[in-house]
Parts: C-alpha cells; sequence; structure tokens
C-alpha cells in the first residue's frame, strides 16, 4: 500500500534493528484519512471472506480496525489486556507474550459477542513474531468461530510471525512488509 509505505518512510522511526515506532500516525497520534484508506484495503482484500466480525487487540490495532469493521459493516471487537485474571465465566481467556512489554497478559473476549458461526478477521498494528495474532485465532478458535485471515498494517518480514501464521494454515495479508531494519534505515520487502 503506497500511502501506507510513504508514511513509514517519511515519519518511522527505527529504534534499533528490532522495533519501528510510528507514534505520528498509528500507536499515539492517529492519521485518521491513512486509517480509512488501511480499512478500504483490507477490506478489498477480505471482500470475498464474508467476514461477520473484526477481531483485534487494545489499544494500537483499534484504528486499523475499526476502520475496517466500519467499511465491511460489521462489529469490531477488541480483547481487553489484563493482568491476570479470577473470574473467567462468561469470557474467553488467552495468554500472549508482549514483543513491546516483554511480559506475558491475558487477552480476554466476552463470549456473548462471538458465536460459532462468526466468521472473523483478525486486524492487528504490527506482526513480529505473531504471539499477539496467534493468541486471537485461539480466543476465536475457542468459540468454535472461523478465522479467515489476519490482516496486518505493518509486517517486519525479518521476524518468524508471518511464517509461523502460514505454516499453521491462516491467510497473511500485510499493508506493508519490511526486510530490515539496519542503520537506522527502513527496508521493504520487494513484492
Ligand atoms: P507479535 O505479537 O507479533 O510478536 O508482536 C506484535 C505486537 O507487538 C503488536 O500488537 C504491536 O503492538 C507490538 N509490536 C511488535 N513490534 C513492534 C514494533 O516494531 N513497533 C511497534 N510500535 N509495536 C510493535
Amino acid at each position: 500500500m503506497e500511502l501506507l509505505r510513504k508514511k513509514v518512510i517519511d515519519e518511522g522511526i527505527v529504534l534499533s534493528n528490532q522495533v519501528l515506532k510510528v507514534d505520528s500516525f498509528l500507536n499515539h497520534q492517529m492519521d485518521p484519512v491513512l486509517m480509512k484508506e488501511v480499512g478500504k484495503e483490507f477490506t478489498r482484500r477480505f471482500a470475498d471472506q464474508e467476514v461477520t466480525r473484526v477481531l483485534t487487540i487494545e489499544s494500537s490495532g483499534i484504528a486499523p480496525g475499526i476502520m475496517t469493521a466500519l467499511e465491511l459493516n460489521v462489529p469490531l471487537i477488541f480483547a481487553r489486556k489484563q493482568k491476570s485474571l479470577t473470574l473467567k465465566q462468561d469470557i474467553y481467556v488467552e495468554k500472549v507474550f508482549s514483543f513491546t512489554k516483554q511480559e506475558s497478559n491475558e487477552i480476554t473476549v466476552s463470549k456473548k459477542f462471538m458465536k460459532p458461526t462468526d466468521r472473523v478477521l483478525i486486524i492487528d498494528d504490527f506482526l513480529a513474531n505473531g504471539e499477539a495474532a496467534f493468541g486471537l485465532a485461539r480466543i476465536v478458535e475457542q468459540a468454535g468461530a472461523t478465522v479467515v485471515g489476519i490482516g496486518i498494517v505493518i509486517e517486519k518480514s525479518f521476524q518468524p510471525g508471518r511464517q509461523l501464521l502460514l505454516e499453521a494454515g491462516y491467510r497473511v495479508e500485510s499493508l506493508v512488509r519490511i526486510a530490515a531494519l539496519d542503520n537506522g534505515t527502513v527496508n521493504f520487502v520487494e513484492e
């Protein structure tokens, strides 16, 4: 997606050879025009999938998630991150290791929002090791629903998430793919 690629080049800050900061348009300040286009692009890519729910994780997945849900005309659910839980009756819970915080969180979704008939599109801002995407997919599967695909705004293709998700049989659509973050610059996968 050319508009997004340009934004990453112009505003992305390479924090290390592992981490890209995009707080001017996605992770802190958000660019609604860009997010609208992101929603349209995911909708175009998954148009044939009869999506009934979009699922993301708080908080950075919410902007691309809600714009995609708006375009698809379906609800967005965002999984909540919680430290540890005592009452687990009415919720689906999965453990997810956070790449940015380097700690485990429990993520939860209320059972009332996902049914076995649902066809769920998972959306997230970044893909690194695939922890968040796998955790969300396990929640969909706990509900007996179907994961129709995983849409990622920025994929770091040098980390193993994409490969692991493909091997597990998921369809992955990433709007930009980063081959490396070396010497303070972003190198994209040539497609
Ligand atoms: P994964 O779960 O695939 O290992 O990592 C993806 C999650 O970690 C995303 O939800 C995102 O919030 C965060 N993340 C991973 N890598 C980066 C990065 O380079 N920059 C930012 N801002 N977030 C990242």
